[in-house]
């Protein structure tokens, strides 16, 4: 079934998989991860038709899991969770901040455009964000002053913000990429800011992106999606629920009767269970 990593070809291989698993060995827990959509989206755009087509192929493995369960005789039983882990915006212009710092003098970029390991400043993008370290701790405010004007930086966050955010405290600051912008950890382009070009994405260039995730959780209309059915859950209810993903894992801990001994983050969603 599998060609590499080809959608949708990947996730059919997945969701057979996870079939072949569901009626043969009835597990208590089965988690998988289809990206077919999320693929469609980075290459064609959040609302594109390729990507509203890959929504119909999830749903059609959902259908094939709800019947696998059917078929193992544990239907009545299984709780369904179908959750994103992040949503996405359309982009078209990238930042290549290690370029500047490349400039500098505070990297160096080694023969296949990768950073040599003896930097003194580096990016390292999660697309619609990337964290700035910054090893000697002179440059410090000379870094802030090169990253704040650069066009498509929306916000500089300084250490203390990241402790709060629960993200990476080894980084000194954290740049958020402003609305149809991302970062990129590449050191060899022709400018700091780029525009995504169709023969880039033809050419299935790595990294080229119309659409992509990795902004702020707080970003406007940045939202995922949690849809739960099952014997524990209540019936045909939509919820406004401020939920996070980090309260998935408490309540999927609750679904199956498990406690953790020691604190986490996040909340049961209490409202989604019966009584
Ligand atoms: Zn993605």
């Amino acid at each position: 079934l599998r060609q590499g990593i080809e959608q949708p070809a990947l996730d059919n291989f997945i969701t057979a998989a996870a079939v072949d698993t569901i009626i043969r060995k009835k597990p208590h827990l089965t988690l998988i991860h289809l990206v077919d959509m999320d693929n469609h989206r980075h290459h064609y755009g959040v609302r594109s038709q390729q990507a509203i087509d890959a929504l119909d192929r999830l749903d059609k493995h959902v259908g094939e899991l709800v019947a696998a369960a059917k078929e193992a005789g544990i239907y009545a039983d299984t709780n369904f969770m179908i959750l994103g882990d992040h949503y996405q915006l359309n982009v078209d212009k990238m930042i290549h901040l290690n370029m500047i710092f490349a400039d500098r003098g505070w990297l160096k970029s080694t023969r296949n455009g990768r950073v040599n390991r003896h930097w003194r400043v580096i990016a390292k993008h999660a697309d619609g964000a990337a964290y700035i370290y910054v090893r000697d701790s002179s440059l410090v405010d000379e870094v802030r002053q090169a990253i704040k004007p650069v066009k498509g930086v929306k916000t500089v966050f300084e250490h203390a913000e990241i402790a709060e955010f629960g993200a990476d405290t080894n980084a000194t600051f954290m740049v958020e990429a402003a609305d149809r912008y991302f970062f990129t950890d590449e050191t060899d382009r022709p400018n700091v800011v780029e525009n995504v070009t169709n023969a880039m994405l033809e050419a299935g260039e790595p990294d080229r992106y119309k659409g992509t995730h990795g902004y702020h959780p707080w970003h406007n209309d940045y939202t995922t999606t949690a849809i739960f059915a099952g014997p524990d859950i209540i019936v045909d209810q939509v919820l406004d629920l401020d939920v996070d993903l980090t309260d998935e894992g408490p309540t999927m801990a609750k679904l199956l009767d498990l406690e953790f001994d020691t604190p986490v983050d996040g909340h049961v969603m209490a409202a989604i269970f019966k009584d």
